[in-house]
């Protein structure tokens, strides 16, 4: 699996991330052994990020993880671990204070088994945070050596500039939604912001809009044909299945967008890594841009 390095760092990502956010299932445990198993398949098959939120499965994906650390301890100097922090359920809240951002880390190396994460990142922006504070505390949680480095989620560009200017440490990554449904990080500042400050972003629901209707789906039943109709025609021309070309659309984009892969079936986690190969042309990029669309380029 193709690995790149975080610009302004010195640690390297595979290509594609895998996602545990459905590892737990259902608490099931036929779910858990599948999700311990799509785990595994994984990191044979070159993936060497896992990402990971104290929410995920109330905590239970992370305990899953966790299981697989204890079990094959040699497997976390292979890894980056992120985790995620900053919403707060019943009622959904978001909270950037120093007491929930420290505590929601330590509940997360509890479950995974680990002392330190490679990566925590602000999950979704708080509106009230204070760029000084939330500074203050990723401080705190590097000089601990609970975390290594920080990145956000679901920050707008705006959001970036001001606390990576309160920051003496580089925010190493942007993770957003980006799918064939949700392309306004192409146009809102976000992907460009990315190539200009060095940060990778990481697409997460990839494959929303495609095989299943992504968060607040606009999308009617023409647009959902003219993509597939697309997609089919492009698949026959790259040998491939249409949800790879999807992965290629993101990975074309010069911004080095990772994707996050959060399949728990072996055969499509494995099946993932042909998008890395195909030789994606920009003619097709906007074919399928205009598919989306229903409308030519202005
Ligand atoms: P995804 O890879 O777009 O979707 C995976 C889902 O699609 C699984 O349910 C999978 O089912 C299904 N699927 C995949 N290929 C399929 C196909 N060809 N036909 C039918 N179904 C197919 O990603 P995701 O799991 O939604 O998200 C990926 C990761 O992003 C998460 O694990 C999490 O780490 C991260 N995330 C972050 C945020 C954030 O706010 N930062 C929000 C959401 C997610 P099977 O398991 O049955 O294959």
């Amino acid at each position: 699996m193709q690995q790149i390095k975080f610009p302004s760092s010195n640690i390297s990502t595979s290509r594609l991330i895998y996602g545990c956010m459905r590892i737990a299932g259902d608490n099931s445990s036929h779910d858990k052994t599948k999700g311990k198993r799509a785990i595994k398949t994984a990191f044979d098959a070159g993936y060497t990020h896992f990402d990971h939120a104290d929410i995920y499965g109330d905590g239970e994906c992370e305990s899953l993880f966790g299981e697989i650390l204890k079990e094959s301890p040699n497997f976390r100097d292979n890894i980056i671990l992120t985790s995620k922090a900053g919403i707060r359920r019943e009622p959904q809240r978001y909270d950037f204070s120093a007491d929930y951002l420290v505590s929601s880390v330590d509940g997360s190396l509890k479950r995974l088994n680990t002392d330190y994460l490679d990566m925590f990142l602000l999950h979704r922006p708080d509106y009230l945070f204070n760029a000084e504070d939330v500074a203050e505390t990723f401080m705190q949680l590097k000089a601990s050596g609970k975390v290594k480095h920080f990145g956000v989620s679901n920050f707008s560009p705006s959001q970036v500039s001001l606390l990576q200017s309160a920051l003496n440490e580089p925010l190493l990554v942007n993770q957003i939604e980006i799918n064939i449904h949700n392309i306004s990080s192409l146009s809102d500042g976000t992907l460009d912001q990315c190539q200009q400050f060095g940060m990778t972003p990481i697409a997460w629901c990839p494959l929303g809009g495609v095989v299943y209707p992504a968060w607040g789906n606009t999308f009617s039943t023409a647009d959902e044909q003219r993509i597939e109709s697309e997609l089919a025609q492009q698949a026959q021309k790259y040998n491939c299945l249409p949800w790879q070309l999807i992965l290629a659309w993101l990975l074309k984009h010069p911004a080095n967008i990772c994707p996050i892969i959060g399949s728990t079936t072996p055969e499509r986690i494995i099946a993932a890594k042909k998008s890395l190969e195909l030789n994606y042309s920009h003619e097709d990029w906007y074919q399928l841009l205009e598919a989306r669309n229903g409308q030519p380029q202005p």
